[in-house]
């Protein structure tokens, strides 16, 4: 029934005012009968006291005359006075007609005085209000006084109440209904906003407005969201393509061998080098495409990467022994310097070996012969840093905003042999490990990589 937010809020506010109304109006009801009880038990003990002293001086008869008196002033349906001596026999009395149900039955509550009661006599539509006090010499006086202007007064107060508060919670009700309604305006307009997206209109950011924090914050949100899609989109587009293009160059490559193998001179010898080179390209694309898989489950965080402790030091170490055949060959001089002590990191060796591999690789691949590639691994008290320096051809200012994008690759690189996916490897990988990779570089000039990871005290053992 009550499905949306703003019937709900209708509901509640509604509830809320129902209760703070029933509640100021008992409030003020109890507080004015027990104000308008007050005002008469004063009027009727003020009576006592006069009569008390009339008694005192005048006697029976005296109280008598003064009943009479009193009841004709005041009305005879409005006020009874009646003396009960001692053993409860009648002294003396106004004129009790209207009266009947005191007259008959003569109140003598033992403990009735100076004690002020609210009764319902039969035959009266309004209570009447009487007070017993003992007098002197135990004789019982008891005043009696309609209340029925009282009564009158609250009835009255009680039937506005009811007619104002119907009339108020109706308003209420409908004010709570168009004020939650145009609050939920802007969540209105937003759900609109996503429901376009859903079509397939990306391109739709909601305007801002002022509609509230709440709700410019949740467009901010959105907006946020939707260029956040779009950017993943696009970047989905473009991987799609050079995934497309990176494929179909090898591919190329294997039919035109097998091609020109079959056409040329059957021998054994050309089948056999045809059958190296299509190992060799074939190799090259399952790394290639295992690469791409890795960087996905990586990004999406369902790739396991074991949490042990590296010793990061001789990671870079085996590395540097690695490749510096690698250097040599193309007169690269190969330096490292790393602290014979451990420095351990927490995370995955073989993702911290491919780290190491792809910076070295691209160190000894993008300098000359003659250049130099220089490795330095340092630790404060949080962190291993890892520092991969070349003397090579360096990266430019446009293309080093890049060199940690999927399939990118510089200019200059195109000759070279690759992918474009080491570096963004070895960015997801240094990310998953809650490092953080960087570049410094300028063309011709060299570049330097660098990598910090968090740094864990040595397993013990
Ligand atoms: P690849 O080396 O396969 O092209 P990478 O992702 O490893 O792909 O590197 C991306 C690009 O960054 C390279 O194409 C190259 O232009 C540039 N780059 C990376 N490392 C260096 C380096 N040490 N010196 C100069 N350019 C580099």
């Amino acid at each position: 029934m009550l499905r949306t937010v703003s019937q709900r809020l209708t509901l509640w506010y509604s509830l809320l005012f129902a209760a703070l109304s029933l509640g100021a109006f008992l409030l003020v009801y109890v507080q004015l009968a027990a104000g308008l009880d007050r005002q008469t038990d004063e009027r009727l003990q003020a009576k006592a006291r006069e009569f008390a002293r009339t008694y005192r001086t005048r006697g029976v008869k005296g109280l008598r005359l003064e009943f009479a008196t009193e009841a004709n002033g005041a009305g005879k349906r409005r006020v009874f006075f009646r003396l009960l001596g001692p053993d409860g026999t009648r002294q003396a009395a106004s004129d009790a007609c209207a009266w009947k149900g005191l007259a008959a039955s003569p109140i003598q509550h033992p403990a009735c005085g100076g004690r002020i009661q609210t009764l319902h006599l039969p035959g009266r539509r309004f209570a009447v209000r009487m007070l017993c006090s003992r007098l002197d010499d135990g004789s019982l006086l008891q005043i009696a006084a309609s209340i029925k202007e009282n009564e009158m007064l609250l009835e009255a107060y009680r039937e506005t109440f009811s007619t104002v508060f119907f009339i108020l919670l109706s308003c209420g009700g409908l004010g709570a209904y168009f004020i939650s309604r145009r609050a939920m305006a802007g969540v209105r307009q937003v759900t609109a906003a996503a429901a376009s997206i859903a079509a397939g209109h990306l391109d739709q950011p909601l305007p801002p407005g002022k509609r509230g924090a709440e709700i410019e914050n949740l467009t901010a949100a959105f907006n946020t969201m939707q260029r956040r899609i779009t950017a993943l989109i696009a970047e989905l587009t473009t991987v799609i393509d050079n995934v497309a293009h990176d494929l179909r160059m090898p591919i190329t490559r294997i039919r035109g061998m097998a091609e020109t193998t079959l056409s040329g001179e059957n021998n054994l010898a050309a089948f056999r080098d045809m059958a190296v080179a299509v190992i060799e390209e074939s190799d090259r694309l399952v790394a290639m495409v295992n690469t791409i898989l890795e960087l996905a489950q990586i990004d999406a965080g369902t790739l396991p990467l074991p949490d042990e402790a590296v010793d990061l030091a001789q990671v870079v170490r085996e590395a540097a022994e690695l490749f510096l055949p690698a250097g040599e060959d193309r007169g690269i001089d190969l330096r490292w310097q790393v602290p014979t002590e451990p420095l351990f990191i927490r995370g995955d060796v073989r993702g911290m070996q491919r780290v190491v591999a792809n910076l070295l690789d691209n160190a000894v691949k993008y300098t000359p012969a003659g250049g130099r590639v220089d490795l330095q691994v340092s630790a404060s008290a949080e962190e291993v840093t890892l520092m991969v320096s070349d003397s090579g051809v360096g990266i430019d200012e446009d293309a080093m905003r890049h060199v940690f994008d999927r399939f990118y690759r510089g200019d200059a690189s195109r000759s070279t042999p690759g992918s474009g996916l080491g570096l963004s490897l070895a960015h997801a990988i240094v990310t998953a490990h809650h490092g953080r990779i960087t570049v410094t570089s300028q063309p011709n000039m060299g570049s330097r990589f660098l990598v910090a990871l968090p740094r864990i005290t040595p397993p013990a053992g």
